[in-house]
């Protein structure tokens, strides 16, 4: 027995294609739905992401605009352009590109981003709504690993759902969208002390923690469903080359597990599907 790939791709360009209807609509209804990203000079990682999301924005018809700031921008600087794109009534969605310019209050400026068009969920406001069960503006990957769940079709309501990583942008967002589906929820972090005797327990065990090879088999439950949100580069052994992995052990975890949503091809397509969901969402609400 081996374990069903939970395909990321395809959920998201199922997500896309309705996406896609109703920005037809709306562009036929003059209204602007539009991105516009806050980017530093010299953000290698930041910039093939803005270059990525400008073709997928091109190909669903959303107009998207990047505001550079340079490398040795301050706060103040910075702070100008969010406050300028949260007045301008055109500007429905603002996303803002990390790492920004050493020295910059990142969380200053996350909460400075107009609540009602902070489409990647990081205003305190947003991450608030969240212990409401709130999805509406929710961190794009909560949303997205929540998705990737909920496609395999288990009842969450009384199941054990292990999250290995208590980040503000991923692990705690989801325990606390899984507490509102009634899930009884663990939250581990590097400090916990034996992982496994956790994750064994899991119906579900989700791992955010950035560390390869993490999760091996012989740390989950026999059909249980795993969802590796981890984005670690290394070098192939074989190849030498670069290349990405999550945080999941995938051979001894693949005969034991019931699901694996992988990496890459699992929540990292549905994170930026859901980006565009809430950046639709935004354009609705304008
Ligand atoms: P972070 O560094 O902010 O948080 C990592 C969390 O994992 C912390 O709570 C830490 O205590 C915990 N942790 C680290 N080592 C651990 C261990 N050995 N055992 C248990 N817990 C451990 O990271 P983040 O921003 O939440 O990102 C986590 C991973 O998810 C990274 O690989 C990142 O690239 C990836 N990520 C993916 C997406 C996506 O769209 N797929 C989005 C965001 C982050």
């Amino acid at each position: 027995m081996t374990a069903t790939l939970i395909d990321g791709r395809a959920l998201a360009a199922t997500v896309k294609e309705t996406l896609a209807v109703r920005i037809g609509e709306l562009l036929a209804e003059k209204c602007s739905v539009r991105l516009d990203v806050v980017l530093a000079d010299h953000n290698p990682a930041g910039s093939v992401y803005a270059r990525n999301q400008a073709k997928m924005c091109e190909e669903l018809g959303i107009e998207y605009r990047v505001h550079p700031v340079a490398c040795d921008a301050d706060d103040h600087t910075v702070l100008g352009v969010v406050s300028m794109l949260n007045s301008d009534p055109d500007v429905t969605a603002i996303m803002v590109h990390l790492p920004l310019p050493a020295g910059v209050d990142t969380h200053r400026v996350q909460a400075a981003i107009a609540v009602e068009k902070d489409v990647e969920g990081v205003n305190p406001a947003n991450i608030g709504g969240v212990l409401y069960g709130r999805r509406a503006l929710a961190p794009c990957t909560a949303l997205a690993t929540m998705r990737m769940i909920e496609s395999t079709g288990i009842e969450l309501a009384g199941a054990e759902v292990v999250c290995v990583g208590a980040s503000t942008i991923v692990g705690r967002p989801v325990a606390a969208l899984l507490m509102e589906a009634k899930a009884t929820v663990v939250s581990t972090n590097i400090h916990t002390v034996n992982l496994a005797e956790h994750t064994r327990r899991g119906d579900v065990v989700i791992t955010a923690a950035g560390v390869p090879g993490l999760l091996t088999g012989d740390m989950i439950k026999p059909r249980s469903i795993v969802i590796d949100v981890g984005i670690n580069r290394i070098t192939d052994a074989d190849t030498g080359k670069k290349r990405t992995v999550g945080d999941v052990d995938v051979e001894s975890v693949l005969p034991v597990a019931s699901h694996l949503s992988p990496v890459p091809g699992g929540v990292g397509p549905m994170t930026v599907a859901m980006l565009l969901r809430n950046t639709v969402a935004t354009a609705d609400a304008g």
